[in-house]
């Protein structure tokens, strides 16, 4: 059995609710596949403080139940399912989800978004979970007056060190550089919380730790300076990785352009794909913004582009 639709959109941050919102209020009968993350990364951040429109600041979480909250009112449906698989070769588009129900649509727009980087190195497959995190939202408050570290130089990674020092007793954040990615507010912030230090060119060469009753537990770093080449050693109770994000564009392997890193491919300043009728939006085509408020402007585009576009050939 199949089910179609006018308009799918797979994934539901910023991008995708906003090309619904788009779309439904154009009268696209619209569904949304939530995926593995329903309201994307911003149900993983603390306070959103750049969403223009919420003067005082907003949380992550509440902000996505906003955005799926204000299409649902036009009309969007909205699906806790997955599309794992997707055939777009021929119309109508065909797309599978992990309940192995089988959708067709007229037009999809793709707003995916990202997902947390990490070093990927054998120690931190060892430890990961048991003292090592991308999410210090998730999982802060179990390093309450412990020591962490936090790895990266970009906003992610001192809004997190910023963030834990609300928990922890300390917070130190390795850099493989001197100079940061983050913006200068970032910076100075976390430069003025008397509980963030710094431990610049440097990388983590090995997670330490050790397994008691079948139970592990990271107990320390070994860190390499990138410019001396020597080792040093830090106890520590539990490593944030905040190293940035690759796309989730997997599933669309072979079938969509995109560049080296994996973000789909778009055309000019529109939303367009190379596949006609399919649209893609938000940070899965997007490495430079990368903003919830650049998402949301660009599922708009998705939905404007969508909606012409089906005017013109359905
Ligand atoms: P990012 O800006 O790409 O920064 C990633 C950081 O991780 C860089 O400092 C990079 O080092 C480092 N890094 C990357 N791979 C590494 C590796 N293998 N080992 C060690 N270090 C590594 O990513 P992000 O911080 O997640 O930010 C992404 C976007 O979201 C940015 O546009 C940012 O402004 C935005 N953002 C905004 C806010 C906010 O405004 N509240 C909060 C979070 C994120 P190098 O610098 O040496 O390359």
């Amino acid at each position: 059995m199949s089910k179609h639709h006018e308009l799918i959109v797979i994934g539901s941050g910023p991008a995708g609710f906003t090309a619904a919102l788009y779309g439904s209020r154009a009268n696209l009968e619209t569904v949304v596949f939530e995926g593995q993350q329903p309201g994307g990364q911003l149900t993983i951040t603390t306070e959103v403080e750049n969403f223009p429109g919420f003067e005082n600041g907003v949380q992550g979480p509440e902000m996505m139940d906003i955005f799926r909250k204000q299409a649902q009112r036009f009309g969007t449906k909205t699906f806790y399912e997955t599309i794992t698989k997707v055939d777009f070769s021929q119309r109508p588009f065909q797309m599978w989800s992990d309940t192995d129900k089988h959708y067709t649509a007229d037009a999809v727009i793709i707003s995916t978004g990202a997902t947390a980087r990490l070093l990927n190195t054998e120690s931190e497959k060892k430890y990961w979970g048991f003292g090592i995190s991308a999410c210090a939202t998730c999982d802060g408050f179990f390093y309450k007056n412990q020591k962490v570290f936090v790895v990266g130089g970009g906003d992610s990674a001192l809004e997190e060190a910023n963030y834990l020092t609300h928990f922890a007793s300390s917070v130190s954040v390795i850099h493989r550089r001197q100079e940061f990615r983050a913006s200068k507010i970032m910076i100075d912030r976390a430069k003025k919380n008397p509980k963030v230090d710094f431990v610049l060119d440097s990388v983590i060469e090995e997670f330490l730790g050790e397994e008691q009753n079948g139970i592990k537990r990271l107990t320390g770093l070994s860190i390499k300076n990138v410019k001396t080449g020597e080792f040093t050693r830090h106890d520590t109770d539990g490593t944030f990785i905040a190293i940035g994000h690759v796309p989730n564009s997997q599933v669309f392997e072979g079938i969509l352009d995109m560049d080296d890193e994996g973000y789909l491919i778009t055309k000019g300043k529109s939303t367009y794909t190379n596949i006609p009728g399919v649209f893609a939006c938000g940070d899965v085509q997007d490495h430079v913004y990368r903003q919830a408020v650049t998402a949301a402007g660009s599922g708009c585009a998705a939905a404007i582009d969508a909606e012409r576009w089906l005017a013109d050939n359905k």
